[in-house]
């Protein structure tokens, strides 16, 4: 554990909210510990000290409201792996969070820590924009709600007040019937922080897609949609035929993307693989998709 002069474990959201806007920004919440722990304890970040959030009610919980799907902040990565309501109505987002890490790090690392870090690799934040996922934001003066994507301003960056906790994350339900697939690339199995990882949405009406979804990780400063991949998918046929487009489609935006980064090169190649494996999979899947 970091050194630290103040630690509070708050049981209401209220009083968490209020340790944070008096401290001025002097506090940092703290959910499952899994980045800021080791950020701290390598002096990479500084904070007089931590307000917990483990012990704020209805902070963990995963539910259904009309055609909405709704994630307490705090819940884990094994918790929204092994739901079964998340596998029904979003497969992607349960495979995303079974990508993470170990399972040390699935059991304490959070979805709300995962967007707050803002990784360019976050794996259930890819998910989260492909479904155009909206965060809760309260503080003291109320709360508010924001994409995902908008949230995030760059690597490590977002636009969270330091007194503001997201205490909820929500998203439409796809179409019935919608098929939805996360792949992820990481430099070891286990263990790994994406290099690169890739979640897609589709639905087929009348043998041809309907409604497109493609969000990629580890390519830009932070998960987000690509609009032009999504558009290489509607109105085509599933076929072996598309899947080698899209993966040109794919190799085209992300070398568009990296320009002349070293990374390109690794890049370009790999997502034309991660590519091809996720749309073979989803398009030879005969299961009914989301219910
Ligand atoms: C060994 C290892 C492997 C990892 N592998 C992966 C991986 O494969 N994929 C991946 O995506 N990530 C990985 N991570 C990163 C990490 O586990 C995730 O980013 C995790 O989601 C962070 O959540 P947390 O609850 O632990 O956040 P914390 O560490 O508690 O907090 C992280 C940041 O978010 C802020 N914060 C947390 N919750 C809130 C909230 N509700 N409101 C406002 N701010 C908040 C904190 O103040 C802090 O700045 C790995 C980390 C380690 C150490």
């Amino acid at each position: 554990m970091p050194d630290l002069s103040e630690y509070y474990q708050p049981q209401s959201l209220t009083t968490a909210l209020e340790l944070l806007a008096k401290s001025g920004g002097k506090l940092r919440p703290l959910a499952g510990g899994t980045d800021i722990v080791p950020a701290m304890s390598k002096g990479e970040l500084k904070a007089d000290g931590l307000v917990d959030l483990s012990k704020l009610p209805d902070i963990q919980r995963i539910s259904v409201d009309g055609n909405e799907v709704k994630i307490g902040s705090l819940t884990t990565f094994t918790q929204i792996e092994t739901s079964p309501l998340i596998r029904a109505k979003a497969s992607l987002l349960a495979e995303a969070a079974a990508a993470v890490g170990s399972p040390q790090i699935r059991n304490l690392g959070t979805i709300g820590g995962n967007i707050a870090n803002a990784s360019p690799a976050a794996d259930t934040v890819t998910a989260l924009v492909t479904l155009d996922a909206k965060a809760r934001l309260d503080s003291l003066k109320g709360s508010r709600r924001v994409l995902v994507s908008e949230l995030l301003c760059g690597a490590g960056k977002t636009n969270i007040h330091p007194q503001e906790i997201i205490t909820e994350i929500n998203f439409k339900i796809p179409p019935p019937g919608s098929k939805t697939g996360f792949i992820k690339l990481g430099r070891r199995k286990a263990l790994a922080i994406a290099r690169m990882n890739l979640a897609i949405i589709f639905n087929v009406k009348e043998e041809r897609i309907s409604f497109a979804r493609v969000g990629l990780g580890a390519v830009g400063p932070n998960p987000r949609r690509y609009v032009v991949l999504e558009n290489s998918l509607l109105g085509q046929t599933p076929s072996e035929v598309l899947i080698e487009k899209f993966a040109i489609e794919a190799e085209c935006e992300v070398t568009r993307v990296l320009g002349s980064r070293p990374s390109a090169v690794y890049k370009c190649e790999a997502v034309k693989g991660i590519a091809r494996d996720l749309l073979t999979k989803l398009f030879l899947d005969s299961g009914q998709g989301v219910v």
